[in-house]
Order: structure tokens, then sequence, then C-alpha cells
């Protein structure tokens, strides 16, 4: 096996990135780290149904509906740039665990698409065992690319605050909404519906759109789990779990009891067949009391037309709960 060289990445030029899985919670960070590093990057298109079917045919059955998106998203790039960027992104720490999908993803890919011409650029973001966290992992892949490590820890500062602004943000608009909804009184203030699901579920327009547009169109208004400020959300679940390894599934749980009083119910929306929600979306519906919850799983044969007349009946029951129904907390 030849020793890999330092600068392997150096004739990278154009990388592309899956639209697809963490994208939807770091796409602003990847996007803007890159260009720093003066590369072009190419983002593959919105989900569509022929994405979702290409991902599904080169997937395994096991797969979550998600991972097999990110497959089609992936595939669909080939030939549209170098190298595909592809983390292995394990935990931010203890307790700050990712499923185990995302830090199998090279592997997954490059297995998937073997017969395919393929170039991936990888990292290992694993604080908790190998000591490295996102920055060291970004600025050594960095270092790949031919970048000095101070003009990678400069790229590293600017796409950090990138994204942090582009949370923050989304968070504040998302406050400024329950505030305005909570200054409306009566039967004049529309329901407010926690959409309590990963991001690249909730984000992503056409499998999370499916959920989300209904809603609306039964004059809902749509709060975002994932949009609520995470270091709260985070360090509210430890009330639910001291245990729970995954982060992403604590902050979601964590947003459902910081808003718990906020809103008037929750859609709780997983992919088919998904390992961490089998076991979270259980305990939050047999510990969670006092508002109604729907439990939604979406696989890739799912049409909306199903969804839709049970959003049209939860819709009825919150209505029905906000003039003194029968949910008791
Ligand atoms: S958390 Fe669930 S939906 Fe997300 S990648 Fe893992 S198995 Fe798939």
């Amino acid at each position: 096996m030849g020793i890999l060289k330092q600068s392997d990445f150096a004739d990278v030029q154009r990388v592309g990135i899956p639209r697809a899985l963490l994208y939807h919670r770091y796409g602003t960070l990847w996007e803007t780290f890159f260009r720093e590093l003066g590369r072009e990057v190419v983002l593959s298109r919105e989900t569509d149904r022929a994405l979702v079917v290409d991902g599904e045919t080169l997937s395994v059955d096991e797969c979550c509906l998600a991972s097999k998106v990110y497959l089609g998203h992936a595939a669909s790039l080939l030939g549209a740039c170098d190298a595909l960027f592809v983390p292995s992104i394990e935990n931010l720490g203890h307790r700050k665990g990712f499923c185990t999908k995302f830090q199998a993803l090279p592997d997954l890919v490059e297995n998937a698409l073997h017969d395919r011409p393929l170039r991936v650029i990888s990292c290992l973001v694993d604080e908790a065992h190998e000591h490295m966290p996102m920055k060291e992992a970004f600025v050594a892949m960095a270092g790949r690319f031919g970048t000095g490590t101070r003009e990678a820890k400069r790229a590293w500062r600017t796409a950090s605050h990138a994204q942090e602004r582009s949370d923050r943000a989304a968070a504040g608009a998302q406050e400024r909404l329950l505030t305005s909804l909570e200054t409306v009184h009566g039967g004049e203030r529309p329901l407010a519906i926690l959409l309590a699901a990963h991001p690249y579920l909730a984000h992503d327009a056409y499998l999370g759109g499916s959920i989300a547009d209904p809603l609306r169109r039964l004059g809902a208004a749509v709060v975002y789990a994932d949009q609520v400020d995470r270091e709260r959300t985070l360090k509210a679940s430890f009330e639910f779990s001291e245990t729970l390894p995954w982060m992403v599934n604590r902050e979601l749980i964590g947003a459902i009891m910081l808003l718990h009083e906020r809103i008037d119910g929750i859609v709780l929306v997983s992919a088919f067949p998904c390992g961490p929600d089998s076991m979270t979306d259980d305990a939050i519906l047999r510990c969670i009391q006092g508002k109604p919850i729907l439990n939604l799983t979406i696989d890739a044969q799912s049409g909306t037309a199903g969804l839709e007349t049970r959003m049209e009946s939860f819709t009825d029951i919150l209505r029905y709960q906000k003039k003194g129904g029968y949910v008791h907390a």
C-alpha cells in the first residue's frame, strides 16, 4: 500500500457536497470552508423522486430512508465535481454521539458506488475516543488540499462563524414567530405545531415538505425543534435522560421540553427504519405528557395522501383541545 501524500487533494478544484443528512446541519460551515480554501462547491440538486429512486437502487434494504436519499445525492454528483466530501462524524464528545450511519458514511458511499469513478474527501470527527474535534479534523483536512495551518485555521474561523450566524438567525426568527403567536389572543391564534424531526427530514423540501406544507395549509404555524438554541436544548435533555447517546435526538427532546408550554401539539417524524428514533420516539410518546403527539414514519414509498388525512385529523383534535378538550397535563 502506498504512503498517503500530504497534499493528496491539492488538485481537487470542485468539491461535491450531497445536499442530504448532516448538510442540513452543517451546510453553511462546509460550503464556506471549502470556498475559503479557494475551491468551488458543487451542491447536488434539491431532493426529488428520481434521487430517492436512485438512492434506493444503490442501497441495501436495511438502510434508512435518509441514508438511501444521501446515496442518490452522492451518485448525482459524479462527473460534476472532482471529489465528493463525505465526512465521518462520530461524536462531538461524551453523550454527544451521532448515529452510526454518519460514522460509516465514507465506507457506505465507496461501497455503493464502487463500480463508478469516485474520489472521496473525508475527515474523522471523534472527540470522545480520538480527541479529534471538528475544528482539528477540518484543519488537518485542509492540509491535504495543500493549505498551510494558519490559513486553514482562518478558513475554519470564517466558516464556523458563518454557521453560528445562520443558526442564530434561524433560532431568532423562530423565537419571533412564537412570540408573535403568543400576542394573538382568543380563537384567532393559529395552532403552533412543533415539528420534531432530524434536520434532513424537517428541512428537505421533498421529505419534510410533505409534512410542513399540509400543516400550514391547515392553518397551523410550524415550529422546528432543531431551530432552538442548541446549547439550551442539549442541556434540557439531561433532565429527560442522563444516558441517551445521540446528540441530535437529545436536542429534539430538549426542544420539546423547552417549548412544551408554547405549542399546541407535536408532530414527531422519523425515517423508516431509524434505529435511534425507534428508541427515543417510544420514550417521548410515553413520557411527554399534556400535549397531543402525532407520530409519523416516512419511507420511500410513502405518498402524502395518507399523511394529509392524519394531519387533518390531528389539527381537528388540537382545535378541540384548545377549546378545553380531553388531553390533560
Ligand atoms: S439517525 Fe435514523 S434517520 Fe438518521 S441516519 Fe441514523 S438511522 Fe438514518
